[in-house]
């Protein structure tokens, strides 16, 4: 695994006007992964930990929202204004908006360090659109990381689930407590709830997953990418789960490609 590496993600959350700084570093085997499962399931934590460990950008398309949603609306655009509206009823951004979006930020699809998309693609024609750009970008996913676990328990995370207002560290008020009530270990903020953390945008949430996301399970077994992993356990336990499932992927890879070479 490649040495570990803090990214910017100033173009990602804040769109091609800005810049990363420090500029991403390209790695030899960068690391093209897709996340997938229920939300609550973790996925934003392990993204956080396989950013570190692989060099990779974590891209949220739920970080992109949010950062629209608190800087406002001034000099948002109209489309930015409605994705953040379905996101607090806990709804789905229509495709048009989200792939505009993407679209957008494709410099980040390109980028040498590689990426984590979480959150991204949520539904069969926006896996079908990152299927097309990637070929068109001569681009290839390594893995597509799906993560499960039981509902009642994807239900008690998303409840309990805090989040930074500053950092957006992920606290969690039974499993995973700060030190001092509603105050983020890391920097000293704000946690607080997300809109879409409460009990009936959660429901909402999940049936839309049910409905529009866990089709892509089959999408990605079919291509060959799917790596299912248990996400039960310490967020640290399921990391480790994570990691020897991506070298043995890896190793695959690589072997296929001296076969080739
Ligand atoms: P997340 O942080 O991934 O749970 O995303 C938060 C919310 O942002 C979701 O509940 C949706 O409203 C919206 N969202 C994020 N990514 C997508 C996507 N790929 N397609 C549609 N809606 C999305």
């Amino acid at each position: 695994m490649s040495s570990p590496q803090n990214n910017d993600r100033a173009v990602w959350l804040h769109g091609p006007a800005q810049h990363c700084s420090p500029p991403p570093r390209a790695l030899p085997y960068p690391w093209r992964l897709v996340l997938l499962g229920p939300p609550g399931v973790g996925k934003g934590t392990q993204a956080a930990f396989l950013t570190q460990e692989l060099g990779a950008c974590h891209l949220s398309t739920g970080d992109v929202f949010r950062a629209a949603k608190n800087s406002g609306h001034h000099g948002q655009s109209p489309a930015m204004t409605a994705a953040v509206a379905f996101m607090n009823r806990g709804d789905l951004v229509p495709d048009e908006i989200v792939w505009e979006m993407i679209r957008e930020r494709i410099g980040c699809l390109r980028c040498g360090g590689g990426f984590v998309l979480d959150g991204f693609p949520r539904t069969l024609a926006q896996a079908d659109s990152l299927r097309k750009l990637m070929e068109k970008e001569k681009l290839q996913l390594d893995a597509v990381l799906n993560f499960t676990l039981p509902e009642a328990e994807v239900v008690a995370r998303l409840s309990g689930r805090r989040t930074c207002e500053k950092c957006k560290a992920i606290f969690h008020v039974v499993s995973q407590p700060p030190r001092h009530k509603d105050v983020c270990d890391k920097c000293g903020s704000n946690l607080y709830q997300r809109e879409d953390d409460r009990p009936e945008s959660i429901a909402v949430r999940l049936k839309a997953y049910d409905h529009s996301t866990s089709p892509l399970i089959e999408f990605y077994k079919h291509r060959g990418l799917l790596v299912t992993v248990t996400a039960s356990g310490s967020p640290q336990e399921i990391f480790q789960r994570t990691l020897s499932a991506l070298q043995g992927r890896r190793k695959t890879q690589l072997a296929a490609h001296k076969i080739r070479a």
